[in-house]
């Protein structure tokens, strides 16, 4: 086992082997009556694609988004969204009720609501307002992890809401510095819309690294719930003793191999720069009107705007039948929204209904 992996797995779970279900043991046969499942398949099921429990990771699944992801099978754990690999890496990186985690803030709310329910405690280490946008500290997060302790550090690229791209140099430095002693986490369920490389092309020179992808954003299968932790093997190994007997359902493996076929994947690879082209749009848009007083940068698919009257705007959008995310409850960011994008027609739709804010609100 790899000694950074190793040395932050939580101490009462390295001897831990996990559940070991029927389709765990490896045996072979041509009758199988190990898993109590039924001799018959459902009616609703001519093809009995469903009537057994299906594998723990999907070979063929596996194997295909290894390729995708240019890493080794070995280095890829396949979950219900990269939700669940945030999940399992608190649990087995965190001791209940002691451990810790650092984050920036404002990001993604998943990895604090996984630390809360897990009992580890969250040190945040806030994004600075730059004039180049909202730009997380990666030295006072290395600080912070040392100080406090913390097992796991989360990075967010790019980042949900900030939109920022971390330079891959400047993660191989932070993990570099805490080797041994914090496993640092890119969470890059945006990558495929900032055309830059994966944190993963660091992962042969970093064991204290782990990086989540996820195909409900750009491979558009949100409610397929497929996400993955790609790593050192001993950390995937890890993680699958912490994980569910049986995480990926059935038509889900189907589902997503569609997706990644040649002529599926080359479709979304083309929708990637029309995202691009439509994000620099919008922003230009909203850059015009008078109501609008910032907007981010963004290597996502999404912009971060800050307005003269926020609620004024989320209102006029919400009249025109456009909804968009509310961030106003959000550290720093009292006066933003957060606008995917969409489609020409979506963007076009939003622009108008923000120009048809009263005049009074721009003040
Ligand atoms: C949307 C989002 C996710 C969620 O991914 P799932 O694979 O759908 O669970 C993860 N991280 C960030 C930053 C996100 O914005």
């Amino acid at each position: 086992m790899s000694t950074t992996v190793n040395a932050l797995l939580r101490e009462d779970l390295r001897d831990f082997g996990g559940y070991k279900s029927a389709r765990s043991e490896a045996l072979s046969g041509t009758i199988w009556l190990n898993a109590n499942e039924s001799a018959w398949a459902n009616p609703s099921d001519p093809g009995a694609a469903l009537r057994r429990y299906p594998a723990p990771q999907p070979e063929a699944l596996r194997a295909r988004l290894a390729q995708l992801y240019g890493v080794a099978p070995a280095q890829l754990l396949i979950g219900r969204g990269s939700d669940e690999g945030i999940d399992l890496l608190v649990r087995a990186f965190c001791a209940p009720g002691r451990g810790r985690i650092v984050i920036a803030p404002p990001v993604f709310g998943m990895y604090a609501v996984c630390a809360r329910l897990h009992g580890a405690g969250v040190v945040e280490m806030p994004l600075v307002d730059a004039p180049d946008g909202l730009r997380a500290d990666l030295d006072a997060m290395g600080d912070a992890a040392l100080e406090s302790g913390a097992s796991l550090l989360f990075l967010c690229t790019p980042g949900n809401p900030s939109g920022e791209l971390l330079a891959r140099d400047a993660i191989a430095a932070l993990a570099a510095r805490l080797r041994g002693r914090c496993l640092v986490v890119v969470d890059e369920a945006y990558l495929e819309y900032a055309d830059a490389p994966s944190a993963s092309t660091l992962l042969a020179d970093h064991d204290n690294l782990a990086v989540l992808r996820t195909l409900s954003k750009a491979h558009a299968l949100a409610a397929a719930r497929v996400g993955c932790v790609l790593g050192a093997p001993a950390l995937i190994e890890a993680l699958r003793r912490c994980q569910a007997p049986y995480p990926v359902p059935q038509p889900v493996v189907e589902a997503a191999l569609a997706a990644l076929a040649p002529e599926a994947l080359a479709l979304t690879r083309s929708r990637m720069e029309a995202v691009r082209e439509a994000r620099a749009r919008l922003a230009d848009g909203l850059r015009r009107l008078p109501q609008v007083r910032r907007v981010y940068p963004s290597a996502g698919n999404f912009l971060l705007v800050r307005f003269a009257d926020a609620g004024a705007a989320f209102a006029a959008l919400l009249a025109a039948g456009v909804v968009v995310r509310d961030m106003r409850a959000l550290p720093q960011l009292g006066d933003a929204l957060r606008i995917s994008v969409g489609t020409a027609e979506e963007c076009r739709r939003v622009l108008a209904a923000l120009d048809r804010l009263p005049v009074e609100a721009a003040a």
